[in-house]
């Protein structure tokens, strides 16, 4: 392989077995046996209540913005350092994000600056556990508790990771998964909203099927259903669930080969670090990662357009992340920034991703060789 590319998704290979298995029984529409399979592992291994699949995780956030009852000047505290879908999800319910800073070592929501934060219109706050590390959890469902506000754990890249022993998304009222093809397991587009919060199970089913308790008809529980609530329809189709069903199975050796890379990186570059020439994730002893993605702080802005480029030349694409959203035209219409962002100004210009995918472990010396050598010349 000359051209490295930052992404490749994985194929575990019994993908279009279950697809054509869907296709055979004629299950073609939502919930049938793939999703129910789906769901139930998601509620074993990871723990909730209820798991529901969703078209993606952005449809998982805008289910949670219904089921917290965001109304128009209702409050969400997130960090500017994350997807569109975490703030817009709120926004489309005519919620207002406010932003605080992150915190420089996880770049997750900086616990301390959550509770000057809040305002008598605070409802939420969403914590995005970036690259997969748990942001500070005990702090967060602590203050969320004195104040009676909601906790949605914005999971998408956390997928069997764990913050003291407990997996993420379990630990939040409710929780949300992405399976876009970029992330560990993938279904193309997909995702999943986990609700540990047993009062919200029921009216979740109604709000996913387009407002109607057909949940529950299904269950023999009533004999006809009928609309009872707002909603939309954010479940997949079988032939999505089929394809996730194959990757779940993989899941946990996914996961192990994809730590072993982030591991190979790591030490590689130890030494790097050591010169004071970047800085390396941590990861805090509270949080097991499951290797969603490993960056590398350079020293500027400058630096990472150099760093690039110099990557580029040796057919290996690095990619920088996030525009903090506070930067973003629609941010600036429709949200609210408290205290300072500087830590997100600041990292959000020097981060750089590396390529890590399955199938990269043959091709990794090239990478690690290539960022020494970049690292040398571009400074
Ligand atoms: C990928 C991602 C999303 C959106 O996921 P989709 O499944 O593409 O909607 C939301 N939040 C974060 C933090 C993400 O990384």
């Amino acid at each position: 392989m000359n051209h490295i590319p930052f992404n490749k998704p994985y194929l575990g290979g019994k993908e279009l077995w279950y697809i054509s298995q869907a296709h055979a029984k004629g299950q073609l529409a939502g919930d049938g046996s793939y999703t129910k399979h789906c769901q139930l592992w998601l509620e074993r291994r990871v723990g909730c209540r209820k798991a529901l699949l969703t078209h993606s995780c952005t449809a998982a956030l805008e289910m949670a913005a219904i089921l917290a009852d965001i109304r128009p000047g209702d409050e969400v505290i997130m960090p500017s350092y994350t997807f569109v879908s975490t703030a817009n999800a709120f926004v489309v319910r005519g919620g207002v994000p406010v932003f605080v800073d992150i915190r420089p070592d996880t770049l997750n929501l900086d616990e301390s600056k959550v509770e000057e934060a809040i305002t008598p219109r605070t409802r939420a706050i969403v914590p995005v556990h970036y690259a997969g590390v748990s942001c500070e959890m005990d702090v967060i469902m602590e203050i969320a508790k004195r104040y009676n506000l909601l906790v949605i754990e914005d999971a998408a890249q956390g997928i069997l990771s764990s913050y003291k022993g407990r997996p993420l998304g379990s630990i939040g009222h409710l929780g949300t998964f992405s399976f876009h093809e970029t992330k560990n397991i993938i279904s193309g587009e997909g995702g999943a909203l986990l609700i540990n919060d047993p009062e919200l199970v029921e009216r979740a089913e109604i709000i996913r099927e387009k407002g109607t308790d057909r949940s529950k008809f299904f269950r023999g529980q009533v004999d006809k259903y009928t609309w009872v609530d707002i909603g939309s329809s954010y479940l997949p189709g079988e032939i999505i669930a089929a394809f996730l069903m194959a990757q779940i199975e993989e899941a946990e050796n996914i996961i192990s080969r994809r730590l072993r890379i982030w591991d190979r990186y790591h030490r590689a570059f130890a030494a790097l670090e050591s010169q004071g020439r970047v800085r390396l994730p941590i990861i805090p002893d509270s949080c097991g990662h499951n290797a969603h993605m490993y960056y590398l702080l350079l020293q500027s802005l400058k630096d990472r357009e150099i760093f690039i480029e110099l990557m580029k030349e040796r057919e290996i694409q690095c990619v920088f992340h996030y525009v903090p959203l506070h930067t973003s035209p629609q941010g600036q219409a429709v949200s609210r920034v408290d205290g300072r962002l500087e830590v997100t100004e600041d990292l959000a210009n020097r981060l750089v991703r590396l390529p890590l995918w399955l199938g990269l472990e043959e091709h990794q010396d090239r990478v690690i060789d290539a960022v020494a050598g970049s690292l040398r010349l571009g400074s």
